[in-house]
């Protein structure tokens, strides 16, 4: 084989040792059940009667912000919230050992520590920190939330505040909508449609106050320009925040700025260079393969050398004889090699005892010619 060069890996999997858990996919599970469900059951037992009743844009006011909240929920799940590769095995191999645990970097003239995450093997930037559940450096980390089933970092953060945003109005819309209907069923309510109505209210009640809190605690967040884990760890606690652009800055900046770039997944595979310079020989057939460990002083037999010949001479017929070649009996296909020594001055010294390291058998520290 030619000599490869691995460039690919640190862009590929970013987390090897990350197993596979059902456990983190059943508040996920629970989420979606609770939201596509409870929302279907509301559009097929109360809206029809209330766009009947009220108005026909009831329903799809209430579908729109149903779609506008699971887009932003899927978003949320499934998008790469700012992962950083992990260096490579072999990289800073030393630094490991050697280098500080923490790094301080100045932004706008406050000094922000940057700490060693040993397991990702560098200093971890500005806002980043490491998530245990996922193992993964993550940018401007702002928590692990298990209802997504996913960090919420950088990247996916303006949906997740826009999730909570429209599911917070969604809960109100159809918590509000279903309270109409049961005052005008008053009479009726050991009815069907009665029944899921109200155990729709019900989830709706459920989870307004949770939501609802949260969402505030988000916006609060968001408008000082602090993610939960700087909030929660109390970073900037008696200290100047150094991220914050002011109120009106802070939220444009989550909703309006450009998408942040992805740090993995953009070469799935490792990708090989292959190096062939004209000085290298050319990759060997197996019959190559096999006369070569013959010239190396391995078999030494002088029939198989000529069955050999012969065999190679039935793949291709042999080049002209070329004064000084190493491989006086074996063919040569035209390739970059070949018309180097064709056209350009040969370099027979430097080709004839430079060590034979393209060798597959590692077999090449005698070079003594038997041919
Ligand atoms: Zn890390
Ligand atoms: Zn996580």
């Amino acid at each position: 084989m030619p000599a490869g060069l691995s460039v690919g890996g640190a862009l590929g999997d970013p987390s090897p040792s990350r197993r596979f858990r059902p456990s983190r996919y059943v508040p996920v599970s629970a989420a979606t059940i609770f939201l596509v469900g409870a929302t279907t059951l509301f559009l097929c037992f109360t809206c029809p009667w209330l766009a009947e009743r009220f108005s026909s844009s009831i329903p799809v006011y209430n579908v729109v912000v149903f779609l506008f909240t699971l887009a932003n929920f899927c978003m949320a799940t499934f998008m790469d919230p700012g992962i950083f590769p992990r260096a490579e095995e072999d990289e800073d191999k030393e630094d490991d050992f050697r280098a500080p645990l923490y790094k301080t970097v100045e932004v706008r003239n406050i000094q922000v520590r940057m700490k060693w995450c040993s397991t990702c093997r560098f200093y971890r930037p500005p806002r980043c920190s490491h998530c245990s559940v996922c193992d993964n450096c993550v940018e401007e980390f702002d928590h692990h939330c298990p209802w997504v089933n996913n960090c919420i970092g950088r990247r996916n953060y303006r949906y997740f505040f826009l999730f909570l945003l429209s599911l917070t109005t969604h809960i109100m819309g159809v918590f509000g909508c279903s309270l109409l209907y049961i005052l005008y069923h008053t009479e009726q309510l050991n009815e069907v449609h009665s029944g899921v109505t109200m155990a729709v209210m019900c989830i709706a009640g459920l989870f307004f106050v949770p939501v609802a809190g949260l969402t505030g605690f988000h916006i609060v967040l968001v408008a000082r320009g602090r993610t939960t884990n700087e909030q929660v760890t109390g970073k900037f606690r008696g200290g100047v925040n150094p991220f914050t652009h002011g109120c009106c800055k802070n939220v444009s900046h989550v909703l309006c700025s450009s998408q942040a770039p992805r740090y993995i997944g953009r070469l799935k595979q490792t990708q090989s260079l292959q190096v062939q310079p004209p000085f290298l020989r050319p990759q060997l057939s197996e019959a190559q393969l096999a006369a070569k460990a013959l010239d190396n002083g391995i078999q030494q037999s002088k029939s198989s050398l000529e069955a050999m010949e012969s065999q190679s001479t039935d793949i291709e017929p042999p080049p002209p004889p070329k004064p000084e070649h190493r491989y006086q009996g074996l063919p040569h296909t035209h390739n970059e090699e070949s018309s180097l020594l064709s056209e350009a001055p040969p370099t027979p010294a430097l080709y004839k005892y430079r060590p034979s390291y393209s060798s597959p058998g590692k077999n090449h520290t005698h070079s003594t010619h038997k041919l």
